[in-house]
């Protein structure tokens, strides 16, 4: 038996950051049965690589066995070469255990009131910042601030970077704009304004990684006789009975096995989640007929609503001696929050993160990033399977700047964080400043090996020694553009934009909470889907649209809520559901 006691109350596909917290809040009640699956490996406090327990992201980002390999996404809405097809490049998604607070980049902040506020007007009734307010203070333990908006004893511990262990290059662009008249923000989760302030991180008492797999499955939740949790099974597809979902179908070494379940939570992330659901039926009728999968349900806002925060980088080369050397720590340390004044879009719409080195290796070290991103976003895309393989990953299309305002507010950054970039200010900590282009080849260096740690420490010797002949060795090996030649064309800033657009892994919004009469809302505002019992979506795909913040917050304050819902319903199974057991 799978479960002590019999069928699972809930079976809970997916065991990324909101699966994780889904199981441990549930099964708090004794008498609810909870069965988790996660297509990834195990990952628990002990069992951890040093590369995700470890302070610094920038490894465990580009580790290809905690990931669904070889997913592809379109980034930008225009073709970069006129008439032909919108290239894809790779999209990172996490496939472990903790999912994508297991790997990810660790910057752990809120957003703004109003991105909630706007998912109740949006139609997701009851979600609004009053009412979020007590999860993101339940979820967390914050280690450096109290008061009203905080948490004390929760189970995901914030903490700010000291700024005594500031690298010279970010507290030159620090002093910089505090300079140029930019306010200090104290506190990133609790001061919406504009201005310069710490990072806000999901890093421990210890200087580690605190993932929802080690902070939500502690072993003594794990112990639990409700709760059972099965790693590296991915689920195929969900079984259904006259419309009504009965559990799923899970991948298998001697074939798939069909576990029942008297509710099935899906918790696969805002690309797989959508691509499960079509994939079983549950989606638009025209998509589900053109890739040959029967229609149980149209459902046509399933996979539709994609939002991410389109993002670019600038870089510098760092002068010897300002450089972020010290491996253990995170890389991010300030934020920049600003306001674009962009007519119709709200205040501190932009986002900069300055990076103190831009990847773990030599060369890396050497490079300073300032990462723009417009943190209130207009532009959707869509998910949508191809084939009703389950191993087959799905078309991802996010269509970034398609939304005028996006692409104005772009442009603008830009000219903004150039403006930082080439401040004479900077110039006894920086040298060479030029736009980051995050391409294939950018990704291959950064995966870590013993190879690109070699020719990275080799290239990165040239380059400190390089002089005059540096800035020519960057245009050809690392990103081919002159800044001061887009600042001066506008055309050939647009081109620039449209190719080098991508996002910052802030996937969001494909199976929206909203009301039944919405034509675009896919679940009502606890998660159900609308018009198919048995089914729940319980992830960063309920976000009606993407918050002004790196969403992994965002999405344990979502599950921690889900829960809650979920925990103040009745509890009565349908009679007459029978589950196989696992090999
Ligand atoms: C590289 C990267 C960097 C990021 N950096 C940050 C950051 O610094 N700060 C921040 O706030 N956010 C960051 N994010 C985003 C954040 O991690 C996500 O918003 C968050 O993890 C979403 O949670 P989720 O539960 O919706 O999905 P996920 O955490 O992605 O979990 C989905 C889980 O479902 C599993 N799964 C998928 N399909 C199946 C299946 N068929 N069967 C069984 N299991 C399945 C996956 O293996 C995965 O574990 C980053 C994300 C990535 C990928």
């Amino acid at each position: 038996m799978l479960v002590q006691g019999g069928l699972p109350d809930y079976l809970i596909v997916g065991g990324g950051t909101s699966g994780c917290v889904l199981a441990a809040r549930l099964t708090e009640s004794p008498d609810v049965r909870v069965l988790l699956v996660e297509a990834g490996p195990d990952l628990t406090e002990e069992s951890q690589p040093a590369d995700i327990r470890s302070g610094n992201p920038s490894r465990a980002f580009f580790t290809r066995e905690f990931f669904f390999d070889g997913l592809m996404a379109r980034f930008g809405a225009v073709p970069t070469v006129p008439d032909a097809p919108r290239p894809a490049a790779k999209y990172e998604q996490a496939r472990v255990l903790g999912g994508g607070s297991a790997i990810n980049g660790m910057l752990g902040n809120r957003g703004a009131p109003a991105d909630y506020d706007e998912w109740e007007a949006l139609g997701a009734e009851g979600w609004n910042w009053a009412s979020t307010l007590p999860y993101f203070r339940k979820l967390e333990r914050d280690l450096d601030v109290s008061g009203d908006l905080h948490g004390a004893d929760g189970p995901v511990p914030i903490s700010r970077p000291d700024p005594a262990t500031f690298c010279g290059f970010v507290r030159g662009t620090r002093d910089m704009l505090l300079a140029r008249g930019v306010p200090t923000v104290e506190d990133q989760n609790g001061d919406w304004g504009d201005g310069v302030m710490r990072v806000t991180t999901t890093i421990s008492e210890r200087a580690e990684r605190a993932s929802a797999a080690v902070c939500y499955l502690t072993p003594e939740v794990r112990r639990r006789p409700n709760l059972v949790v099965v790693t590296g099974r991915s689920v195929n597809r969900l079984m259904q009975d006259a419309g009504t979902v009965t559990g799923a179908e899970i991948a298998g070494p001697d074939g798939p096995v069909r576990i029942a379940a008297r509710e099935t939570i899906v918790c696969c992330g805002a690309i797989n989640t959508p691509a499960l659901l079509q994939r079983s039926g549950f989606g638009p009728a025209d998509l589900l007929t053109r890739t040959g999968v029967p229609v149980v349900r149209d459902i046509a806002g399933v996979g539709q609503n994609l939002q991410e925060h389109p993002a670019l980088g600038i870089s510098c080369f760092i002068r010897p001696g300002n450089r972020h050397s010290d491996s253990r720590r995170h890389h991010t340390q300030v934020h920049y929050r600003f306001s674009s004044g962009l007519e119709g879009c709200p205040e501190t719409d932009m986002h900069m993160a300055v990076l103190a080195r831009s990847a773990w290796h030599d060369v890396g070290e050497q490079l300073g990033t300032y990462y723009l991103w417009i943190n209130k976003s207009y532009s959707t895309g869509h998910v949508a399977i191809a084939s009703p393989e389950a191993d087959k990953l799905p078309d991802v299309d996010f269509r970034l700047l398609s939304d005028q305002r996006d692409l104005q507010r772009m442009r603008d950054g830009f000219r903004r964080v150039a403006s930082v970039a080439l401040d004479p200010a900077l110039d006894a900590v920086r040298a060479e400043v030029f736009p980051t282009i995050f391409s294939d080849r950018v990704r291959q260096v950064s995966r870590p090996g013993q190879w690109n740690a070699f020719q990275t420490a080799v290239f990165a010797r040239v380059l400190d020694f390089a002089g005059f002949a540096r800035g020519a060795l960057i245009r050809r090996f690392i990103a081919p553009y002159d800044i001061r030649e887009l600042l001066a064309d506008d055309a050939a800033l647009d081109a620039y934009l449209h190719k080098a657009i991508v996002g910052v892994w802030h996937c969001v919004g494909t199976c929206r909470m909203g009301r039944a009469d919405d034509p675009a809302a896919v679940t009502a505002s606890d998660g159900r889907v609308h018009g198919v019992p048995g089914l729940r979506i319980g992830d960063a795909s309920l976000m009606p649209t993407v918050p002004c913040a790196n969403t992994n917050i965002p999405t344990f304050m979502l599950a921690e809520r889900i829960a809650d819902l979920i925990r103040s319903e009745s509890r009565a199974a349908p009679a007459g559901l029978q589950q196989e057991t696992m090999p």
